[in-house]
């Protein structure tokens, strides 16, 4: 599959500006795939289909969760972090893509998690830096990205988690975890 059927696949799931950000993302991330010599195929398709549940109804989300045994502690955070797991699971389903790399970029392309891939990390990092963001210091971790992938990731990680702090809102483990080994890999 290529770039426009994949782009033509995600259209009709997604509302006009959140199709913007995905072919922001998807250019990002394959700028990304050229810098840290990654697979720009698979990171196409990741990117392309990473926000394709963002819509989906909540209650057959919640019921994906129950019936694939994704994380049960999913349920009792914000359901924003829904559309990541609930998305590798569709995408597989509904659009045909087996190839377990893809799929888990695309299911932890929110929180990210510890010993994250080359390929997780950049539509992670994609995501946060596309050129639609403004998310505050974000211009430093667009710098970063084109120096060093991890420190790339963990300021992205680092500013999530600021955020989420500043707004009192609960911040998922995997998010720490991902902090956490970023930071190790940093020093
Ligand atoms: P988008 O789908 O392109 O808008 O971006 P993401 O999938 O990366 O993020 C969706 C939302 O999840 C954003 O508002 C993030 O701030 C939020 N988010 C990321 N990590 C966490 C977390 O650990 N806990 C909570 N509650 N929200 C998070
Ligand atoms: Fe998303
Ligand atoms: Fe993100
Ligand atoms: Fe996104």
């Amino acid at each position: 599959m290529n770039r426009e059927e994949a782009l033509n696949l995600v259209e009709p799931h997604l509302k006009k500006t959140r199709f913007e950000h995905t072919k922001r993302v998807t250019d990002t991330a394959v700028d990304l795939a050229k810098l840290y010599n990654e697979d720009v195929g698979k990171v196409e398709l990741a990117a392309v289909f990473h926000d394709y549940a963002k819509y989906r109804d909540l209650e057959e989300m919640r019921r994906w969760i129950i019936s694939e045994s994704l994380p049960k502690d999913l349920l009792t955070f914000h359901h924003e972090l829904w559309h990541g797991p609930v998305g590798a699971i569709l995408v597989k389903k509904e659009i045909g893509i087996n190839d377990q790399m893809i799929l888990n970029a695309i299911k932890y392309h929110t929180t990210g998690k510890k010993d994250m891939t080359k390929l997780e990390k950049i539509v992670y990092l994609a995501d946060y830096i596309e050129p639609g963001r403004d998310f505050p210091g974000v211009d430093k971790v667009r710098e970063q990205a084109e120096v060093d992938l991890d420190m790339g990731c963990f300021m992205a990680t680092k500013n999530t988690i600021q955020f989420l702090l500043s707004k009192n809102q609960p911040i998922y483990p995997d998010t720490f975890h991902a902090y956490n080994d970023l930071l190790m890999t940093i020093k």
